[in-house]
């Protein structure tokens, strides 16, 4: 998707920013209720929170109550944005504004579908299908993420200092498509393009599969983009790319959202190189969990 949309046209870095710049106004107006109605959610949190020890996210065990003319209206504003600032790109495929964002059955069905991770976000994008699925899943992932990051910042709210050491996001259930690296210890946070929130996670270690064998892991670099690594594995062949902000050449403090649309060439590199990076809003495990959702928490917690 990254690829395609820069090459847009005019449609360039300039806008691309200015629409995710919009984006996070857009989203940011619709918090903190983010679509659903007000009751029960704090009891919904409880319980939910209770299964995150098991290692299953928030919204597996969540049952959004949508309003649906909220987050129809939400459809609409976001898919003005997206043909305003990158308008080419949509010509291009020849899709129209009100055929961009058509939900294929009811709403809340489908929402909380997505949210459990049943359901792939592109199918949310019903309308359009002449849009390439990678684009379909990353608009249907901005399309849930008032919902995602309101169920975040409750839970940041109402547990601070809640320790999570999984490679996939404990709110969404997200494997995290990008990380960083901070500048002053060189930890590593994992992003989540669900929820917008990041989390510590071991160095050396695969977010994907949990190897730790040194050996097995490694990391590309791409010439262009100095302040970057790929970081990749052996075992279960995928990659994550990820922002080095003690390099100089970081830009430091750039919005995830943007650094990750604008980044989508190191993915390309990753996957000409025989890594699979990770998709927008691509789900880790479906709860309950099967057999190899059980391993790799077990091998979690063996480090
Ligand atoms: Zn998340
Ligand atoms: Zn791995």
């Amino acid at each position: 998707m990254d690829q395609n949309i820069s090459h847009a046209g005019q449609s360039g870095a300039q806008s691309r920013n200015d629409f995710l710049l919009s984006f996070r106004q857009l989203v940011a107006s619709h918090l903190p209720s983010g679509f659903m109605s007000e009751p029960n959610t704090h009891e919904q949190l409880e319980y939910a929170f209770k299964t995150l020890s098991e290692g299953a996210p928030l919204l597996a065990n969540f049952e959004a109550e949508v309003q649906e003319h909220s987050i129809l209206s939400f459809a609409d504003e976001l898919s003005g944005l997206l043909f305003s600032h990158l308008s080419d790109y949509f010509h291009n495929l020849n899709v129209d504004q009100s055929d961009l964002i058509v939900f294929p059955m009811p709403v809340s069905t489908m929402v909380n579908s997505v949210l459990k991770g049943n359901t792939d976000a592109s199918a949310l994008v019903g309308g359009a299908h002449t849009l390439p699925e990678e684009v379909r899943s990353l608009i249907g992932t901005m399309l849930l993420r008032p919902i995602r990051q309101a169920v975040r910042i409750a839970f940041e709210h109402d547990h601070p200092s809640h320790e999570w050491r999984l490679g996939y996001c404990p709110v969404c259930g997200l494997w995290a498509p990008m990380g960083r690296i901070e500048p002053e210890h060189g930890r590593r946070l994992l992003w989540c393009i669900g929820c917008n929130g990041q989390w510590r996670f071991p160095r050396v270690c695969c977010p994907l599969c949990y190897e730790s064998d040194q050996k097995k892991l490694g990391y590309l670099s791409v010439e262009e983009w100095p302040a970057w690594r790929l970081y990749t594995c052996e075992t279960c062949h995928r990659s994550l790319k990820t922002r080095d902000e003690r390099h100089a050449d970081c830009a430091g403090a750039t919005e995830m959202d943007i650094d990750y649309v604008d980044s989508g060439i190191l993915d390309d590199v990753a996957s000409r190189d025989g890594y699979k990076p990770v998709k927008p809003g691509e789900p880790a495990f479906r709860v309950p969990f099967d057999e190899t959702a059980r391993k790799y928490i077990e091998r979690s917690r063996s480090i």
